[in-house]
C-alpha cells in the first residue's frame, strides 16, 4: 500500500533484506525495566515498537500509542528545515 510501511511489512528499506525482526508483542512493550522508550515529557515515556534488519542493522522505531503522539505534538518542537544547522 504505502512505501513508508516497508519495515513493518518485513522488508528492510535500506538493503531490501527480508530478515526484519520486531519487538512488537514482546516483553519490552510493557513498560518494564529496560523497555525501549523515548522520553516524551517529565514522567511520561512512549514505548517504541522497533524493527531491526538482521542483515544491515538498520533500525526503524514507531510510537504506537496515539495519546503519546498527541503529547509529543503538544510538548516537542516541530522539526523543520531551519532547525538543521548545516
Ligand atoms: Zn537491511
Amino acid at each position: 500500500m504505502n512505501e513508508v510501511d516497508g519495515m513493518r511489512k518485513g522488508t528492510c528499506v535500506k538493503c531490501g533484506s527480508e530478515e526484519v525482526y520486531t519487538s512488537k508483542d514482546s516483553w519490552n512493550q510493557h513498560g518494564g525495566f529496560e523497555s525501549n522508550t523515548v522520553p516524551v515529557a517529565l514522567f511520561s515515556q512512549a514505548v517504541l515498537e522497533n524493527y531491526v534488519c538482521a542483515d544491515c542493522g538498520y533500525v526503524e522505531s514507531y510510537v504506537r500509542d496515539q495519546k503519546k503522539r498527541e503529547k509529543i505534538r503538544e510538548k516537542w518542537a516541530k522539526a523543520c528545515e531551519d532547525s538543521k544547522s548545516a
